[in-house]
């Protein structure tokens, strides 16, 4: 059997040229430049990396990016305060914190206090709320975007049997709710999940997605064959003396195995950053009433 690889680079190319004729058509509209706002706390390197893609894709697309760097020390005062300076700031349309933040922030604290409408990153309790009720307003980057791939490559999801790995809010949680919207049949694992149920699970289900952050955990002698495997992972291990971007999946020994795959990288990454710069053009709708379904 041929492997269907997913091709999210290329997905991500195409929906990045209709961004950005939406994003001048918003502007010659309303006289406004859809703006993105991102805070960056502390020196993560992995995240200075992510923030910055963000900022020269957004600028590609006709997207205002601004990005506020705040240091690691940072009180929950001070980042609150900037939250709420931008919520109220009708130049901003979208407003993204940078996860994870330093051990000292409490996250949750800091996204409660994000405008539902702003919240491009769709981890706000409102907006994952709303998703749960399957009326979705912002929907989380990253399982947006795997949505967007069964989508492109017409890859069913109703009726299926889906295994998702890995609980989180940012991923596990709310690609579940989405596959459950689709009418999949659901199952989600985690760290607590045994050995044996979890290769049960494997060996029995349509699709996976894997969202651990443990390279190579899963390989393709484990999985149902013509499944859909979907590769939310990104860990850098030595390859060879290289430094070598991996992920959950051991993606070598699907192919020819599965279904279909998304390879890392070039998979689900950057589809995350092409739905944030969808989420800000709907955050930029939404606030200038000329949102409709
Ligand atoms: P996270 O918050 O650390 O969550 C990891 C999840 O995996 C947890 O629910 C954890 O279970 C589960 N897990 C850990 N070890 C496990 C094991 N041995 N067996 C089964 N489950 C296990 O991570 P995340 O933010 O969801 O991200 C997951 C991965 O996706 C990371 O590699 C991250 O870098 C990547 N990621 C990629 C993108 C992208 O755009 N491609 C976006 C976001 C994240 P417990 O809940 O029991 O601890």
């Amino acid at each position: 059997m041929q492997t269907i690889i997913l091709n999210g680079k290329k997905l991500a190319e195409k929906l990045h040229q209709n961004i950005k004729i939406k994003a001048l058509e918003l502007q010659k509209k309303t006289g406004k430049k859809p703006t993105l706002a991102v805070c960056l706390i502390g020196e993560d390197p992995a995240s200075q990396i992510y923030v910055n893609k963000k900022q020269q894709t957004a600028e590609e697309l006709n997207i205002n990016s601004i990005i506020e760097r705040l240091p690691s020390n940072s009180s929950i005062e001070e980042v609150i305060k900037l939250v709420k300076n931008w919520n109220d700031n009708p130049g901003i349309n979208g407003i993204l914190v940078q996860l994870p933040l330093p051990n000292n922030l409490n996250s949750d604290l800091v996204i409660n206090e994000i405008s539902p409408i702003k919240d491009v990153d769709g981890l706000h309790p409102e907006n994952l709320g709303l998703l749960c009720l399957g009326t979705p307003q912002m929907i989380p980057c990253t399982p947006f975007g795997i949505y967007s791939i069964f989508k492109e490559y017409n890859l069913e999801i109703s009726g299926k049997r889906a295994l998702v790995i890995g609980r989180s809010r940012l991923v596990g949680k709310p690609i579940a709710q989405i596959l459950t919207n689709e009418s999949a049949t659901v199952t989600i694992a985690h760290s607590k999940t045994s050995k044996e149920e979890l290769d049960y699970l494997l060996k029995t289900s349509d699709i996976v997605v894997a969202a651990i952050g443990v390279p190579h955990f899963i390989n393709g002698e484990q999985l149902k064959e013509n499944s859909i495997i979907i590769d939310v992972g990104i860990n850098r291990i030595d390859i060879e003396g290289k430094n070598k971007l991996v992920g959950d999946i051991d993606y070598e020994s699907c192919l020819n195995k599965v279904q279909a795959i998304t390879p890392v990288p070039g998979g689900v990454g950057p589809l995350t950053v092409a739905h944030l710069m969808i989420n800000t053009l709907k955050a930029f709708e939404i606030q200038n009433q000329m949102y409709n379904n």
